[in-house]
């Protein structure tokens, strides 16, 4: 098996039913991820499957923007975070008390205690849409069930995993009976079980093709194009600049002269951000203007 550079996502359907699907499959994308900060495994494998995760919502919300899953709450994690725009842009961190050991498990009960996950669909024109699921078992997949339950009142079932090296996802949702093709009562509870059986070696493995050939050969099996996805991260130094003019001028000054310069570093993908005195003059001299 080679799956070096697949990075794809793929919808599919079984005719005559009501029930749709997406497989998502990442690897060099998933990899500039993981590889912008030194995680410990187990959490290179958490980041996957919310990376997976992202690009599976991305192509079932289908909007002109960004959409992300960011993860809160009172555990060991302190940020969890994943992003993908409309043009399969991906990208995704998560800071940790690096003071602790990295547990091999990571239940997100546990390391997310008390939290929830907040999905936030941003389009580029219009207003930005949060739902908030509160995290009700130790999956993402689990807490994701429950957010289309809430969000679509659609039957869902989300399966994720990732090895460091890959991650990927599989989706299936039964849409509203009305738009049934035909009566085929047992086919959401037939397509679901077929797919409880996927180990997570097939779900990182197997082409999407391939594996759905596995789970669905006696099925009618509808297959759309797929899409490639890519690491992408959305900072500039223009809108680095003004997050920096957001401390205010006086704030900017002071770093200033305690540090001759200010550095950012994009907690994404760890470009580093530097601006000077002569950077910043203009602003700050305008906005001194004002007072
Ligand atoms: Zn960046």
């Amino acid at each position: 098996m080679n799956n070096l550079s697949i990075n794809e996502i793929q919808r599919f359907s079984f005719d005559n039913t009501n029930v749709r699907g997406e497989r998502v499959l990442l690897t060099d994308a998933y990899q500039e991820i993981i590889k912008r900060k030194q995680y410990p495994l187990p959490l290179e494998k958490l980041l996957g499957e919310f990376v997976a995760a992202i690009a599976l919502l991305r192509d079932i919300i289908k909007i002109d923007g960004v959409l992300s899953i960011q993860a809160k709450g009172n555990g060991f994690l302190s940020t969890l975070m994943t992003e993908c725009d409309e043009f399969q842009n991906l990208r995704g961190v998560i800071q940790w008390d690096e003071t602790q050991n990295v547990p091999d498990q990571l239940p997100l009960t546990e390391v997310l205690a008390g939290g929830y996950l907040v999905i936030t669909i941003q389009p580029r024109n219009g207003q930005r849409y949060q739902g908030i699921v509160e995290i009700v078992g130790d999956t993402l997949a689990e807490c994701l069930e429950q957010y289309f339950l809430q969000s679509e009142q659609l039957p869902s079932r989300v399966w994720l995993a990732a090895n460091g090296a890959q991650c990927g996802g599989l989706f299936l949702q039964r849409l509203p009976a009305e738009q049934a093709k035909s009566g085929d009562e047992d086919a959401w509870e037939r397509f679901t079980h077929l797919a409880s059986t996927v180990k997570a070696e097939e779900l990182l493995g197997l082409e999407t093709t391939e594996l759905l050939h596995r789970l669905y050969h006696e099925e009618s099996l509808r297959l759309y194009d797929t899409k490639s996805m890519q690491f992408g991260c959305s900072c500039s130094r223009e809108r680095t600049f003004g997050a920096v003019m957001s401390l205010g001028a006086e704030e900017v000054r002071e770093i200033l002269i305690e540090q001759g310069s200010i550095k950012v570093d994009c907690q994404f993908c760890a470009e580093h951000y530097e601006f000077f005195e002569a950077d910043l003059a203009a602003a700050l001299g305008d906005q001194a203007q004002t007072h």
